[in-house]
């Protein structure tokens, strides 16, 4: 008798053989295990499979779909493509504390000259709560040290120098050598100018809608670090690119975030390194925890859990009275902020893009030069831009920033309406309200200033894709009236 997986799956080997006259054997176990497995797996790519269906077929280009399935669930990151195919509050101090937390935003302790910041720094640093924020302008300010600048003042203005005792020179050796880590491969987009920018992003998430009242000074510390860090000694390849070339750290991650694993264990290796330890005053308890927080960040960046993580939340959400994991939040906040840049100013969005790009072409050429099919968005040959940026926002992006909001509304809200009953009485000014439209006045609304953003920068790539598509009927229309002469070998 032939047992097979009744999934045509290649997760495990499916041809296991069973004889009803032999003794139980261990493969029959295993067997047993493997239909277990398989159900579990196949829920789970199901379930990603539903949010995806929300993916209209016709609603985005064949090609832009392929690249939203293969980047941002796991079902097709490492198949074979056939080369025809189209491809709580801790107290109530700390809900008073919110009341008043627009004015008295940062926790720093010390106005004690620490590192010298040139005063070009200093001014682009003014800006540093907006949502569109200029990281571009940093870098020049900053001859090219964004990282060192922009870590050692967020770190200085949460207080966490002070409550955690950094030593100020340990501090910039650790903040240098990541920026140098971000540098190494000279990547057009995953630089130091990304970690800065997803780092300044965490940034106006804390302080902006108060989700700092929330954390605790370890979980602050463990959200800003982890966002300088998430993308440390990036290739400028996808997991997809190491897995499928069998890269070294691919090997050694055994093709499971691959990335991810490095950028975390790197730079947890680097603060082993004394010059550069930061967490050297932390306990021994303070350091598992900054660890393991660190880490499920980190982790949670790896774009191929993107549908079920929103699913999660979701779904937490739902529940009449969520509990809501720190680390899930921190988590979620991070995940968002790193794909934030289509929900910034034009100006800047558009330059993220051209250097995400450069950075697929890039990786498109090495494919081609190793033989590899092209990964979706990398043959710099058939790309369409502005398809797979309309997609991406609007499939990608603005769900993410939809939940992310529902998440801090979720979690603020209850710390929001503590700290108007205790501060109405001492006559503070009421926090962050944003009353939009039909909403019940007393329910608490964080501001999203990303919604504008979204919104023009999906317009001006509609128009993009439109003049695209004009411009290639007329290279059609005109191939077609002047065939190629077919040329004899
Ligand atoms: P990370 O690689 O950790 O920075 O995560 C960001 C990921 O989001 C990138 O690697 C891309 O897969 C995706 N992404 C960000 N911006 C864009 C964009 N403009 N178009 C397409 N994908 C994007
Ligand atoms: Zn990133």
């Amino acid at each position: 008798m032939l047992l097979k997986c009744s999934k045509r799956c290649t997760l495990t080997r499916p041809n296991l053989q069973w004889r009803a006259s032999s003794q139980p054997q261990p493969w029959c176990l295993a067997f047993l295990f493997h239909l277990i497995w398989c159900r579990v797996i196949h829920r789970r790519l199901a379930d990603e499979d539903d949010e995806l269906s929300e993916v209209q077929p016709d609603a985005v280009p064949p090609e832009v779909r392929e690249w939203l399935a293969s980047t941002f669930t796991r079902q097709l990151a490492t198949a074979k493509r056939k080369s025809d195919e189209k491809p709580k509050f801790r107290s109530v101090a700390h809900a008073i504390r919110a009341g008043i937390f627009v004015d008295r935003i940062y926790r720093r302790v010390t106005s004690t000259a620490l590192m010298q910041f040139p005063q070009d720094v200093v001014r682009v640093l003014k800006t540093l709560d907006e949502w569109s924020f200029d990281v571009f302008a940093l870098h020049e300010a900053s001859a090219g040290a964004p990282v060192k600048y922009l870590g050692y003042e967020l770190l200085n203005r949460y207080g966490m120098i002070h409550k955690f005792k950094v030593p100020p020179t340990i501090l910039e050796n650790f903040l240098s050598r990541i920026e140098e880590g971000y540098c190494k491969f000279h990547n057009p987009y995953h630089n130091n100018l990304h970690a800065a920018d997803v780092a300044q992003t965490v940034h106006y998430m804390l302080c902006q809608t108060g989700l700092m009242n929330w954390l605790s000074d370890l979980e602050i510390f463990a959200t800003l670090v982890a966002a300088v860090v998430h993308d440390y000694e990036h290739t400028g390849t996808t997991n997809n690119f190491h897995v499928m070339s069998g890269s070294e750290t691919a090997l050694l991650y055994n093709d499971r975030a691959v990335l991810e694993n490095h950028h975390i264990s790197a730079a947890f290796r680097l603060m082993r390194d004394e010059e550069c330890n930061i967490l050297q005053n932390l306990s021994r308890d303070e350091f598992r925890e900054f660890r393991t927080l660190v880490i499920d960040m980190v982790l949670a960046t790896d774009m191929s859990f993107h549908f079920q993580q929103l699913k999660n939340m979701r779904s937490l959400l739902s529940l009449a009275e969520p509990t809501i994991d720190k680390s899930k939040a921190t988590s979620l906040v991070l995940h968002c902020c790193d794909i934030s840049h289509p929900a910034k100013r034009w100006d800047l969005h558009h330059r993220w893009t051209m250097s995400l790009l450069d950075e697929f072409f890039l990786q498109g050429d090495k494919e081609r030069d190793l033989g590899l099919p092209f990964s979706p968005l990398c043959d710099r040959n058939n790309t369409l831009v502005a398809e797979s940026q309309i997609g991406f926002i609007e499939f990608i992006v603005e769900p993410s920033m939809g939940v992310c909001a529902d998440m801090l509304e979720c979690i603020l809200g209850p710390l929001h309406s503590s700290a108007k009953n205790s501060t109405s009485t001492a006559g503070s000014e009421p926090i962050n309200e944003e009353n939009a439209g039909s909403e019940p006045s007393n329910k608490f609304k964080i501001r999203k200033p990303w919604i504008a953003c979204l919104s023009d920068n999906k317009k001006i790539w509609k128009e993009q894709a439109a003049k695209d598509a004009e411009a290639r009927a007329k290279q059609d229309e005109e191939e077609s009236a002047d065939p190629q002469p077919v040329t004899e070998e």
